[in-house]
């Protein structure tokens, strides 16, 4: 096909600066994402020199005019010269984000071999003797000895890039460490293709095959600019629209020119200006969208981070506390030890008042041991250490033995203590003995604790079904409001009428029984009918 100048215009002609196009909008599409970082900036330059090297390798096949051919072909070796340092750059920029600096030592091993090459391409007979077209879609090109210079200069920035890269994929980790292999390993493969094809071959006179390069080119810039845009979505939008922007008021300013009329003119001028101006606030809310979505995932970030100190502060802040709780369990034990062998008379007669006060300090020692065991007990619950051993438990045995202990506390606070069951049924259910134990024996505490005079009750009862057992606690006490009934199943929740009555409660113990409870698919919950009527503490396990 002949057209003007171009006399020469093959379909691989056209293909090859068809590509040169292409590889230049693709560069100023990753470029547009973020133009603040320097990769962006390198990967622009190497799709420019790789798209000015395939435009004008396209227009040198179609060219037939002697003079100007030389020239063409200089300018194609000058932009072919350009691409290994610009891959060089593209190599040393990768994931630095926009603060890396560039030592005059590092501009001159990127800038000075191709100045030096630059120069070289103008010695006449050096690089290229002569151009041969013997009529077929590839140019001969009778290369001089400064080829050779040419080559090695090539190959020597390649792999230098190369090997930086391949270090750089060793450093890193995750997700960017995927993303430099597959960006090495494309630009391994379209290297080799380009040194083969478009240095070696040409070199041996096979010249046919010069639209491979410009391909495997294409195929390097596509793949980075795919693995760009894949790990940053949102910025991708950003490039759309500005670039659907620019191509509508491009088309609209084309349009300008075709205008017939002044009316028409100004016409399509107001329409090229609404559309700017609505292109405008549309790229614009757009960048907005997107700063303020990195505005999140910044946030986000630092949240996890602040997140993860306070696991951390968490940790350290348990076994605080578990650690000190068992250093003063020890000397509590031996407390309480000794004050229930002198109050039972193991070193000598105390006198009524010794006696009273050595009651107190056993009685206070007990209470220290629970509120101590409370605490070892929440700080096993909120790591998730509290281990259960569940076995087969006879409720009915169980409160038996407990009423028989409890029986003469609850008498020396004057109460009666009563069970009520029914002995023709068996009350078996899977649990942690101990731990059901440990919660029937707070709740039965409470009731005398919380009970000036009166009686406390247990029952056990089966339902109908036969599937749900229910032990019921109540005691003609103090009661409790409604509001208080909600909180008491909370951490350190104390009733004020509670604390005047009786000073020495943590307000734990219901909350270690709710949290036990629901390790055994179980329920615990309380009623009153008001203050001073008393109060009514359920539990609810599965028959077995
Ligand atoms: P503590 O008894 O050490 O305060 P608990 O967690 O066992 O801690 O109980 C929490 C609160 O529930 C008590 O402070 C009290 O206000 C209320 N409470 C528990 N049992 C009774 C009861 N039998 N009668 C009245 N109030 C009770």
């Amino acid at each position: 096909m002949e057209l003007g100048l171009f006399t020469n215009i093959t379909f691989q002609s056209i293909a090859v600066s068809a590509i040169g196009i292409f590889g230049f909008v693709v560069g100023a599409l990753v470029y547009s994402r973020d133009i603040r970082r320097i990769d962006n900036l390198a990967f622009f330059l190497l799709a420019w020199s790789f798209s000015m090297w395939s435009l004008l390798l396209g227009v040198f096949e179609s060219i037939d005019i002697s003079s100007l051919e030389y020239l063409i072909l200089i300018s194609v070796y000058m932009f072919a010269a350009l691409i290994p340092p610009a891959v060089m750059f593209f190599a040393m920029t990768l994931f630095v984000g926009g603060k890396t600096t560039f030592t005059p030592l590092k501009i001159s091993f990127i800038v000075a071999p191709f100045a030096l090459i630059a120069v070289l391409l103008f010695i006449p007979d050096f690089f290229f003797m002569d151009i041969k077209n013997n009529g077929t879609a590839a140019k001969e090109i009778i290369f001089g000895p400064g080829f050779i210079i040419f080559a090695t200069y090539v190959f020597l920035y390649i792999t230098a890039s190369i090997v930086l890269l391949f270090k750089k994929f060793k450093r890193s980790a995750g997700v960017f460490r995927t993303e430099i292999l597959y960006v090495l390993l494309s630009i391994f493969i379209g290297a080799l293709f380009i040194l083969f094809v478009n240095i070696a071959f040409p070199y041996v006179d096979i010249y046919s095959l010069f639209w491979v390069g410009p391909l495997a080119g294409i195929f390097v810039l596509c793949t980075i600019a795919y693995l760009v845009i894949k790990y940053n979505f949102w910025n991708l939008k950003l490039a759309a629209t500005d670039l659907f922007t620019s191509l509508i008021s491009l088309t609209l300013l084309f349009e300008l020119t075709l205008s017939n009329s002044l009316t028409d003119f100004i016409i399509k001028i107001l329409i090229l200006a609404l559309v700017l101006i609505s292109g405008l606030f549309l790229v614009r809310s757009v960048r907005h969208e997107i700063d303020s979505r990195e505005e999140v995932e910044k946030l986000a970030k630092d949240l996890a981070k602040v997140n993860n100190n306070l696991h951390i502060l968490d940790k350290q802040k348990s076994i605080f506390v578990a650690t000190s709780a068992h250093h003063l369990r020890d000397p509590l034990t031996a407390i309480k030890g000794y004050a229930s062998m002198t109050l039972e008379g193991s070193f000598g007669k105390l006198s009524k008042d010794s006696k009273e006060a050595m009651d107190r300090i056993l009685k206070s020692s007990q209470r220290l041991v629970v509120i101590i065991n409370d605490f070892m007990d929440i700080e096993k619950i909120e790591s998730g250490e509290m281990d259960y051993v569940f076995s087969k438990v006879d409720l009915k045995k169980m409160i038996k033995d407990m009423v028989v202990e409890m029986t003469p506390i609850a008498k020396d606070s004057g109460l009666e203590l009563k069970f009520n069951f029914d002995d023709t049924k068996e009350y078996r259910v899977n649990a942690d003995e101990g731990k059901i134990r440990q919660v029937v024996s707070n709740l039965v505490d409470n009731a005398i604790k919380y009970t000036p005079h009166g009686s406390v009750c247990i029952s056990l009862t089966k339902q109908s079904d036969g599937k749900e057992i229910t032990l019921k606690i109540f005691d003609t006490g103090i009661g409790m409001k409604q509001d208080t009934i909600k909180k008491i199943f909370h951490k350190f929740s104390r009733a004020d009428e509670a604390s005047k009555f009786h000073t020495g409660g943590s307000g734990l113990g219901l909350y270690v029984a709710k949290e036990i409870l629901k390790k055994h698919n179980g329920r615990i919950w309380a009623e009153s009918p008001g203050l001073g009527e008393g109060s009514a503490f359920y539990l609810e396990l599965k028959s077995m």
